[in-house]
């Protein structure tokens, strides 16, 4: 077994398993996604460290927990069409694209659009589509979907987002202050999200039309 493939198990079963992921299916995900390899080389070495790590521009790749748990909270089955707003590393989107149909994620910074472009052609997958620009507006052009993940901390769910998710869809946001947020689960029920709330977590700042102002 290779280095950093026993790295990812150890990840997964001192990280992951003892905070209550149970999902299988996002626990093999998580197995499987070589995590090292969406982040610069000289922080490579903490790859599997308990942590979110700079990927420059100001920008993060989120702890593998938040990862986990946030997957985990979106149910899904491998049929889903999956909008992702906040591409980042395009780590997020790559452990979304093993246990889904389509992936779409929007990044607001080109640089890291194009570095997650050319990290996710290099592993081959085929089911991401990277577009770049403010995710706060979703994709209407794409949309219905039947899940939404929001990566970066929103004041409130951007109203054109719940409005592109499907009947009985599920979105997935770090939602409340510039600097301390929690998770909110919320499903679309007769055209309404109803929302549950529970850990605790700081992303950085969803910025754009719905989201925080610069
Ligand atoms: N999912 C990412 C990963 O796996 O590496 C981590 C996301 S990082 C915590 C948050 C990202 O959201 C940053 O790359 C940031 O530039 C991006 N972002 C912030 N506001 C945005 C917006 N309105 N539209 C799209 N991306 C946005």
């Amino acid at each position: 077994m290779e280095d950093h493939e026993r790295l990812r198990d150890l990840m997964v079963s001192t990280q992951l398993v003892p905070r209550g992921i149970t999902n299988e299916r996002v626990l093999q995900a998580m197995r499987k996604v070589p995590r090292h390899l969406f982040m610069p080389e000289h922080v490579r070495y903490s790859a599997y460290s308990d942590s979110a790590i700079e990927i420059g521009e100001g920008q993060t790749i989120s702890q593998p927990y938040m990862v986990a748990i946030m997957t985990e909270l979106l149910e899904l089955t491998g049929t889903e069409k999956v909008l992702e707003i906040g591409t980042g590393s395009g780590y997020q989107a790559a452990v979304l694209a093993e246990l889904s149909a389509e992936v779409y994620t929007v990044e607001r910074i080109i640089a890291l659009a194009e570095r997650a472009k050319e990290t996710l052609k290099g592993l081959g997958y085929k089911n991401i589509h990277i577009v770049t620009g403010d995710g706060t507006t979703g994709l209407e052009a794409i949309a219905p979907f039947d899940r939404i993940i929001i990566t970066a901390a929103a004041p409130t769910v951007p109203p054109p987002l719940v409005g592109q998710l499907k009947e009985g869809g599920i979105i997935v946001a770090p939602v409340g202050e510039r600097f301390s947020q929690r998770l909110l689960k919320g499903r679309k029920v007769r055209n309404h999200l109803e929302e549950e709330y529970s850990t605790p977590c700081a992303f950085v700042p969803l910025i754009g039309e719905y989201g925080w102002t610069g």
